[in-house]
């Protein structure tokens, strides 16, 4: 098969969340499964000035965008690493900025233009290379709209017959929603534009497009796929997700074990692994000395993520002073609102000696929280699917996660049933409020007292598998699927 990916921003040209890190690997990983695949992306203005290599292909595209023709070009290179081509769409007036989608101060003004011209100018790409494709797979709302004109405007063109679309939700919470009148920019017939296709609530939403066209629907868990048909996870796209259960499937994301690795981790103080835990107590030590915590025999908690509400940065502010008052150490990374910030300074003065704090994005001092944790906490309200509990299972640092999305389908609670069957890798909670986080966590930290217990919970997540070939595999079957019906 040929599998077309397309996704407003890749690891490594662009990148603003988990989104760019599966477009980064998961292409390589279907490719060694021996389908030919390539990704498109934007051509944007960092891209442009990190992407060496870079090769202007010989494609002049001509996009009707509402009553005007928006011209553009086609770039090349190949995703470092692997033999995966990454072709960039190049129209500087939309993505030579400093940003992907907006500033500070909001979206972009024209982003629903900047992705319709995204859409056409990757299918009329593919047409001028002859790039014929069995799956064209669309990743989040910017790349929504293909699947929309593969059944609409290019349904009777012959060049793609044989295509299907399938569409990657990876966070139902962002849509690419636009008032109504962009619906002129997008070609479409106002037909569609009725509250079982593209219309939401008064506006135009892509991602609802692109739902309800696709040949199949993804989320990036299988719990995650079946909360989305809820209104609490739905973001009030339940209904339509509902209509295509038959056709939406949940595949975790895979994790890149060439950098998530504590037997070769370069970013670590000492490598380690199931078989050799001693290098672990040493980057534990380092972890405290490094976060000016007192170097002792105490559970040292870890937790990294966007301070954002999603996170659950809330329960853990509700529960720390119960926490602070126990014998544990606790390390925080993390940006994001503005509120949380402020919220964490306070309580790491506070506790100062028991709890650092550090605001801002620092990829080193991740690997050695990973490392040096014994602990990692991830209360989430919801989570798509979830990287940092996959990376705690590997460096045997106990993930304890509310039971939602990704983390319920990843981690497996501490029961005596789970324990018995040395099933167990973390410990999961489902009550969203400080109490049900502090009830898990006086769970945990009383199992840290069992060190037998306690091996045996980090031995079994650090055996475990989840790798990019397994998810890639999954994607393979779920293509076949759609190629046949
Ligand atoms: P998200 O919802 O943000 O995508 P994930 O757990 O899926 O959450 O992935 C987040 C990724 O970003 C992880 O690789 C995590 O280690 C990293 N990360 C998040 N915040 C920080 C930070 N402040 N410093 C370093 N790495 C971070």
């Amino acid at each position: 098969m040929r599998i077309v990916h397309v996704s407003p921003e890749i690891v490594p040209f662009a990148k603003t969340g988990g989104l760019a890190d599966v477009v980064g690997a998961l292409p390589a990983a279907i490719k060694t499964l021996q389908h030919d695949t390539c990704v498109f992306m934007p051509l944007y203005k960092q891209v442009k000035e990190n992407t060496r290599d870079l090769a202007q292909v010989d494609v002049r595209l001509t996009i009707p965008i509402g009553n005007t023709v928006a011209t553009g070009n086609l770039w090349r290179s190949v995703i470092p690493k692997t033999d995966v081509v990454a072709y960039f769409v190049q129209k500087d007036e939309y993505y030579h900025r400093d940003q992907l989608y907006g500033t500070p101060q909001g979206d972009f003004k024209d982003n629903s233009e900047r992705f319709i011209f995204f859409a056409k100018a990757v299918l009329e790409a593919m047409k001028a290379m002859q790039l014929k494709a069995d799956i064209v797979h669309c990743h989040d709302w910017q790349s929504a709209m293909i699947p929309v004109y593969l059944k609409t405007l290019y349904a009777v063109d012959p060049f793609f017959q044989q295509t299907k679309s399938v569409l990657t939700v990876h966070n139902m919470a962002y849509q690419g929603v636009f008032w109504h009148w962009d619906m002129k920019l997008t070609g479409l017939d106002w037909s569609l534009f009725n509250w079982k296709q593209l219309e939401f609530y008064g506006k135009l939403n892509f991602l609802k497009g692109g739902v309800v066209f696709a040949d199949a629907v993804t989320t990036v868990s299988p719990r995650y796929a079946a909360e989305v048909q809820s209104a609490e996870f739905g973001c009030g796209l339940e209904g339509v997700l509902t209509e295509r259960r038959d056709t939406l499937f949940g595949i975790i994301n895979g994790i890149d074990y060439s950098v998530w690795n504590p037997e070769i981790d370069p970013l670590i103080p000492a490598k380690y692994s199931a078989k050799n835990l001693a290098g672990k107590a040493k980057c534990k030590e380092h972890l405290q000395k490094k976060s000016k915590l007192p170097v002792k025999d105490v559970p040292v908690l870890g937790m990294i993520g966007r301070l954002a509400d999603q996170k659950g940065m809330d329960l853990v502010a509700g529960c720390l002073d119960e926490l602070m008052t126990q014998d544990v150490q606790m390390v925080i990374l993390g940006a994001g609102e503005e509120k949380y910030h402020k919220l964490l300074h306070e309580v790491a003065e506070k506790f100062a000696g028991k709890l650092s704090v550090t605001i801002g994005f620092d990829n080193q001092l991740a690997h050695e929280i990973e490392a040096g944790a014994d602990m990692f906490l991830m209360p989430s309200r919801y989570e798509p699917c979830g990287l940092n509990q996959l990376y705690s299972l590997k460096y045997g640092t106990i993930p304890v996660v509310r039971e939602t999305g990704g983390l319920a389908d990843t981690v497996t609670d501490a029961r005596p049933e789970a324990l018995k069957s040395r099933t167990a890798t973390g410990f999961v909670f489902q009550e969203l409020s400080p109490e049900g986080l502090m009830t898990a966590l006086t769970t945990a930290l009383a199992a840290y007292g069992n060190q037998k217990v306690w091996k045996q919970l980090m031995k079994t997540g650090m055996a475990q598998d989840w790798s990019w070939k397994s998810s890639a595999e999954k994607y393979v079957t779920l293509y076949k699927r759609v190629v046949a019906k």
